[in-house]
């Protein structure tokens, strides 16, 4: 438990396939100090290590280790919460197995605890974010993958093996698109920014007009699911309707999140989220016409608020329940 948390603060370690970034979080959510550096996961895990407890030692400072009340790294799932290792995530090649939280623990001398970071930005965005004041809220990230987090009667859901919340592997369509875990028509296949890169790409290929094949100067290997979005906004038919489509899909996906957990608060954030309206509309005009009426009640279906530091911020709730022993 921890007595007193005035004057304490969480180093919190985001640890991403591209920067890895560091900071002090206070437990009310002020960054006090914070510092990053590329990643580069393929210099190997020690030497990787070897950066993070530099960085965690420079945001900490030279007189403030006794204000450190623990450690948290929020990590590229799988992971396993209880052992703080590692298992084998697609975008860190090389890691596996890996147990963070003994390493750390032994360079550092702090408590350390390890976070998928998709569940790290869902309690982030809970105690800090669009779920503020609410007990259920579900966090859903749709960027380069669609990733998530469910907050039941204000706890996080981890499941049996610390796999739950993969909001981004629901079937959508069971003929669907081939997804990245193997299965098909997962919601992440049909509409992240890599699946609406795709779907542009083919009809692009396929000779469609587009101001999306201007923007990218002809060379569709340039093809972002932000370049789609930003022509989209700018009312070109071809981004228009991918999105759209897009946005069915998270809305169907939300239905099933809508049924099964009766959130108060649903919180879509990444990239894709920068799409706005034609995102959020499409999604609240599913779920309202197919959601069953006892859970869509009260419902609310919200941009999340805290942007790129949602992870860091994370990482004070995991703290906080970590430290509880919950
Ligand atoms: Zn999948």
């Amino acid at each position: 438990m921890i007595e007193d948390r005035k004057g304490k603060f969480v180093v919190a370690i985001d640890l991403g396939g591209t920067n890895l970034r560091v900071a002090a979080v206070t437990f009310d959510g002020q960054i006090l100090r914070r510092a990053s550096t590329p990643t580069r996961a393929a210099e190997g895990v020690a030497s990787v290590i070897n950066r993070m407890v530099r960085k965690a030692f420079e945001v900490i400072g030279a007189d403030h280790l006794k204000q450190a009340a623990g450690l948290v790294v929020a990590a590229p799932g799988p992971t396993d919460p209880w052992t703080g290792t590692i298992i084998n995530p697609p975008n860190l090649p090389g890691w596996v197995n890996v147990p963070l939280k003994k390493e750390l623990e032994a360079r550092l001398g702090l408590s350390t605890f390890v976070a998928n970071d998709a569940n790290a930005a869902a309690l982030g965005e809970y105690h800090f974010g669009a779920g503020r004041g609410t007990r259920h809220m579900i966090y859903v990230t749709v960027s380069t993958g669609i990733g998530g987090g469910i907050i039941v009667d204000g706890k996080l859901l981890l499941g049996k093996n610390g796999g739950a919340g993969e909001v981004g592997h629901m079937t959508i369509d069971m003929d669907g698109p081939r997804c990245a875990c193997g299965n098909v028509g997962c919601l992440e296949a049909m509409a992240s920014g890599t699946a609406i890169a795709r779907q542009a790409s083919e009809r692009l290929r396929a000779g469609v007009k587009s101001s999306i094949l201007d923007e990218v100067g002809g060379d569709l290997s340039l093809v972002t699911g932000m370049v789609v979005v930003q022509e989209a906004e700018k009312g070109d038919r071809l981004a228009t309707e991918i999105i759209t489509t897009a946005a069915t899909a998270v809305g169907v996906g939300m239905v099933n999140l809508v049924n099964l957990f009766d959130p108060e608060v649903i919180a879509i954030g990444g990239g894709i989220s920068n799409a706005g309206p034609l995102l959020f509309d499409p999604v609240r005009q599913i779920v309202n016409e197919r959601a069953m009426g006892i859970a869509k009640e009260g419902l609310r279906i919200v941009p999340t608020v805290l942007g790129d530091d949602v992870g860091l911020l994370g990482a004070v709730p995991v703290a906080i329940a970590a430290l509880n022993g919950g």
